[in-house]
């Protein structure tokens, strides 16, 4: 059958090389894992990523995903990067990581449901570092706040931060603010949550998020080439 993605393999490799040598530039020594954004494209693109190894795919809108993940027949790793609407934290049995924890009221929605299924939903903070009002997440403040309040919230296990940079930004402001979420990160830990991943970059700042700690990246137009929408 032919691909839709032909290029896919080849593109795949040059990323985990590449993540691979800025892991070493930077000096934290973690291992990455390529979360390969599938949205706007059809079951096929997650599934030739996993023809080409890839094992995680994410998704930033549930409604848009959840026909497409039922439509993939090999067990993808799916991943919720974008906003979750409370009235559907049910649908986050179908993802295994919520990268978007964004409020205190989504967090409390998140942890009944934790606590209804008895398995406590793994999840990581999303943090807006860069200071831009229009990014979602909690401030540098709110989060130490947050912090301390979820370690009474045995529904959802925190395991690390999430951050999107500015689009555009400068090589100065990335690092400020995936260094922000680096510590925000630490900033958990300090609460006592099982705190060790770091959820940052995208196709046009992978590398440097990997060298300032990144252990998940969220790629998609360098894999599947740009969108319309
Ligand atoms: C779309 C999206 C990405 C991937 O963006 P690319 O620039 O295409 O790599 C990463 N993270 C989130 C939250 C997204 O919505």
């Amino acid at each position: 059958m032919a691909m839709h993605f032909p290029n896919l393999p080849e593109r795949v490799a040059e990323i985990r090389d590449r993540l691979a040598a800025a892991s070493s530039r930077g000096g934290y020594g973690q291992t990455v894992r390529l979360v390969a954004v599938t949205k706007t494209h059809g079951p096929e693109a997650a599934l030739e990523a996993w023809e080409a190894g890839v094992r995680d795919c994410g998704e930033n809108r549930v409604q848009e995903a959840l026909p497409k993940m039922a439509a993939v027949a090999v067990p993808v790793s799916w991943h919720l990067i974008g906003h979750l609407q409370r009235n559907k934290v049910h649908e986050l049995e179908h993802f295994v990581l919520l990268h978007s924890l964004d409020s205190s009221r989504l967090a409390d929605a998140v942890c009944e449901f934790g606590l209804k299924r008895q398995l406590a939903v793994d999840a990581l903070i999303q943090v807006n570092t860069s200071g831009e009002a229009t990014k979602g997440g909690f401030s540098p403040e709110e989060l130490r706040i947050e912090a301390d309040r979820l370690v009474g919230m045995p529904g959802i296990r925190v395991i690390g931060a999430m951050t999107m940079a500015p689009l555009d930004a400068s090589e100065i402001v990335l690092r400020q603010t995936f260094a922000g979420a680096r510590h925000a990160r630490q900033v958990l830990a300090g609460a006592g949550h099982p705190a060790t991943e770091l959820s940052m970059g995208m196709s046009n700042d992978y590398e440097i998020a990997v060298e300032e700690g990144a252990t998940l990246v969220r790629i998609g137009s360098a894999l599947f080439g740009a969108r319309d929408q």
